[in-house]
């Protein structure tokens, strides 16, 4: 089945209020909360190719994040990409659409591409979007520093840490574990 079958089945999802919710349930009955990063982690089929949740929809398979996103964010033409890294995960607010181009990233931060070191983005890694350019992100690369001097200080915790700049503790415990901004020293 191919991207543009998977993504015209998931678009249809919207229309039709019954069947949303039933959706809804399926995917939160196969959820795991992890509890480190807040990550839904879908505990269901996974497609083979790509390492994303696996879930049919009309009978037809789509991708878990692909299906929150249009429950949660509305129907779009571009990608569901994660903000986590995660590709099991499914929690709407690590979601966001993106390109072609954010969605490859995606795949390829997480090392399932085949292209491996012929990809342009390992030999040109300037032109992939990363931290504040990249789809979603709110903070800058300064903050993102402060983040982490304070956290290694043991002066803020994570809550605080959030609150002062503005973002969720699950995206401060991503940037101090260095899951996220991997680029900033
Ligand atoms: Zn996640």
């Amino acid at each position: 089945m191919s991207l543009a079958e998977i993504e015209a089945v998931a678009a249809r999802i919207s229309s039709r209020p019954r069947q949303r919710a039933g959706v809804l349930e399926r995917l939160l009955r196969r959820r795991r909360i992890n509890p480190d990063t807040g990550c839904w982690e879908w505990t269901g089929c996974i497609f083979k190719t790509s390492g994303y949740g696996q879930i049919n929809i009309e009978k037809k398979p789509t991708t878990v994040q692909r299906a929150m996103a249009h429950l949660v964010l509305g129907p779009s033409p571009l990608y569901a990409c994660h903000a986590c890294d995660n590709p099991l995960c499914f929690n709407p607010e690590h979601l966001f659409y993106g390109t072609a181009l954010d969605n490859m990233r995606d795949a390829v931060r997480k090392g399932r591409t085949a292209t491996g070191d012929r990809n342009g983005l390992h030999r040109r890694p300037e032109l992939a979007a990363r931290g504040e350019r990249a789809g979603g992100a709110r903070l800058t690369t300064e903050q993102v520093i402060e983040i982490r001097h304070l956290y290694r200080r043991g002066v803020y915790g994570l809550k605080r840490l959030a609150r002062q700049f503005g973002t969720t503790d699950t995206n401060v415990l991503h940037i101090v574990r260095r899951d996220t901004w991997r680029h900033v020293p």
